[in-house]
C-alpha cells in the first residue's frame, strides 16, 4: 500500500521476547501480542518475513558450558526455533493470518524446506513466512539467520526487536547519561565497537548494504509505525 515505506521487512525476535516474565519457554499472552502486531502490518500491506530466536528453550553456548558437544546444542538450539516458529504460525493462524514456516533444517514432517524462490512467492501471496533454525548450520545464531534471509528475499529492511529502545553510545541500564542514537553507518559500529547484532550477522548486512533498524517491540502498534515510515529506534546502514 502506497503509505508504506517498505514493502518487504524481516523482523527478528529473540526466543526470550516470547517468555514474558517466565525464564523458559512461550507465554500464549506474549505471542499472542506480537503476533497481533504482525498481523497489523501485513494488513496494512506489508510483505512480512519472520525470524525467530530459540534462546528462550535452548541455546548451543549454554547447554555447551554445561558439558554437552557445542553441536549437538546448536542442533537443539536450531530446533528450539523451530518450536518458536511454530508456535507464532499457530497464533498468525488464529488471528486469521496466512503463515508458512520454512526451516533451514529438513524436519518437513512438521514445516517446510526452506527453499527462496518458494519463500519469495508465499510473500508476494500476502503469507507471513517464518524462516526457522537459522542458517541451518552450528556456530551460528538466528542474528546470522535473520540478515542472510533479508538479503535473500530482497528485504527493503532488516527489523531487530530488543528491550531497549536502539543503540546507545553506552549501556543505558547503568549509565543515565547514555545517549541514544537515531541513526548510524555501519562503520560507525564498528569504529565505537557498538553491539547491535553478532559479528558474523553484522559483517553479511553490512557486505549487502542491507538497512538495519534496532528498536524495542514492547510499544503497540511500534511495527506498523516504522513500516509507514517514523523514525523509531536506530536506524544503521551504509551511509549516514
Ligand atoms: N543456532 C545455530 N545455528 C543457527 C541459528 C541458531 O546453531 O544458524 C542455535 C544456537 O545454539 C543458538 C540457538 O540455536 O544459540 C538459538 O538461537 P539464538 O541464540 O540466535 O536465539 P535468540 O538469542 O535470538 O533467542
Amino acid at each position: 500500500m502506497s503509505q508504506l515505506a517498505c514493502r518487504r521487512v524481516l523482523l527478528k525476535l529473540s526466543g526470550e521476547a516470547l517468555m514474558g516474565d517466565e525464564d523458559y519457554g512461550i507465554d500464549p499472552k506474549v505471542i499472542g501480542r506480537l503476533a497481533d502486531e504482525v498481523m497489523e502490518a501485513r494488513e496494512a500491506g506489508a510483505e512480512i518475513a519472520l525470524v525467530l530466536g530459540g534462546g528462550n528453550i535452548f541455546r548451543g553456548a549454554g547447554l555447551a558450558a554445561g558439558g554437552m558437544d557445542r553441536v549437538t546444542g546448536d542442533q537443539m538450539g536450531m530446533l528450539a526455533t523451530v518450536i518458536n516458529a511454530l508456535a507464532m504460525q499457530d497464533a498468525l493462524e488464529k488471528r486469521g493470518g496466512r503463515a508458512r514456516v520454512m526451516s533451514a533444517i529438513k524436519i518437513n514432517d512438521v514445516c517446510e524446506d526452506y527453499i527462496r524462490r518458494r519463500a519469495i512467492r508465499h510473500l508476494e501471496k500476502g503469507r507471513i513466512t517464518i524462516f526457522a533454525a537459522g542458517v541451518g548450520a552450528p556456530f551460528f545464531t538466528t542474528d546470522s539467520g535473520a540478515a542472510l534471509r533479508a538479503i535473500e528475499i530482497g528485504a527493503d529492511l532488516l527489523l531487530k526487536a530488543t528491550k531497549v529502545d536502539g543503540v546507545y553510545d553506552k549501556d543505558p541500564k547503568k549509565h543515565t547519561d547514555a545517549v541514544r542514537f537515531d541513526s548510524l553507518t555501519y562503520d560507525e559500529v564498528i569504529s565505537r565497537d557498538l553491539q547491535v547484532m553478532d559479528t558474523a550477522a553484522f559483517a553479511l548486512a553490512r557486505d549487502s548494504d542491507l538497512p538495519l533498524r534496532i528498536f524495542d517491540m514492547s510499544q503497540p502498534g511500534v511495527l506498523l509505525k516504522i513500516l509507514r515510515g517514523e523514525n523509531i529506534g536506530t536506524l544503521v546502514r551504509g551511509r549516514g
